[in-house]
């Protein structure tokens, strides 16, 4: 139980990588407060399996994008559960269009919710870590962040901002004995990628050099990783989780 005792906040948990993360985050040990914006009977499926496995675990509405909704959820979990000790910037959207294609609104979105999302969860839960001397923020970018991808510029652009992002909060927060790190992985089996048809799969599938799509569970090992005690030397940094599709 390398997280007893610790508060976790983990948005967009309702479901796939998300829904593992506040999973195996709970079976560490921590009490994990389970974001959704719109599938609360997720989040409430994922607060009950925590809770049949013997953890703390509850499900806040929170939409990452409207700043003064993040400040009471953090606000609201402080007063009421004493602190923040980790939050998990997962919650995240996608609109894949070629850049001649892309509306002004679906570029926005993007932004507003995969970047924005995560500088409006950083900066709420920045000042009560500080004071508490102690928080790991763990930041979901992806392998598109850093090769690109066509039909993707905006989630490329947002994913790749996280991480200079994550750079500067490690800096800036590092002498409060804040940490904060980035995942970003390859192509997951979640519904952000069930859409795509069999041909895309198998041709991503062949890109990977161990052979297999990721699940949600190789992303979440990572960030209990990142989120407990065996990384507390480690901030700034960039793990990618994607089976030797980029290295
Ligand atoms: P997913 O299955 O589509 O789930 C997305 C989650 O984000 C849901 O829980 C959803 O909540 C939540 N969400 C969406 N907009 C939100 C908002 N404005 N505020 C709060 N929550 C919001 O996605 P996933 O595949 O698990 O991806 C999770 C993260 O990993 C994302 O940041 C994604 O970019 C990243 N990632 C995924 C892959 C992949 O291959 N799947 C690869 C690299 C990176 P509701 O269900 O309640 O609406």
């Amino acid at each position: 139980m390398t997280l007893g005792g610790d508060v976790a906040l983990v948005t967009g948990a309702s479901r796939g990588i998300g829904a593992a993360i506040a999973r195996g985050l709970a079976a560490a040990g921590a009490r994990v407060v389970v974001g959704y914006r719109t599938q609360r009977e997720g989040a409430e499926r994922v607060v009950a399996d925590i809770v049949a496995g013997g953890g703390a675990a509850e499900a806040v509405a929170l939409d990452v994008a409207n700043a003064a909704e993040v400040d009471a959820v953090v606000r609201d979990v402080v007063a009421r559960l004493g602190k923040v000790d980790v939050l998990v910037n997962n919650a995240g959207v996608s609109a894949d269009a070629l850049i001649v294609r892309i509306t002004d609104e679906q570029w926005q979105r993007v932004l507003d919710v995969n970047l924005k999302g995560v500088f409006n969860c950083t900066k709420a839960v920045a000042r009560p870590m500080m004071r508490a001397r102690r928080g790991r923020i763990v930041n979901l970018s992806s392998v598109v962040g850093v090769t690109g991808n066509t039909g993707q510029a905006a989630y490329a652009a947002a994913k790749a901002g996280i991480i200079g992002f994550t750079k500067s909060t490690a800096r800036e927060l590092a002498s409060r004995n804040v940490t904060a790190n980035v995942v970003a992985p390859g192509f997951i089996e979640t519904d952000m990628t069930r859409t795509l048809d069999a041909d895309a799969r198998a041709m991503y599938q062949t890109m990977v050099p161990l052979g297999r799509l990721g699940r949600a569970e190789d992303v979440a090992a990572a960030v209990t990783f990142l989120a407990g005690p065996g990384a507390s030397y480690i901030t700034g940094q960039v793990l990618h989780i994607n089976g030797g599709m980029y290295v």
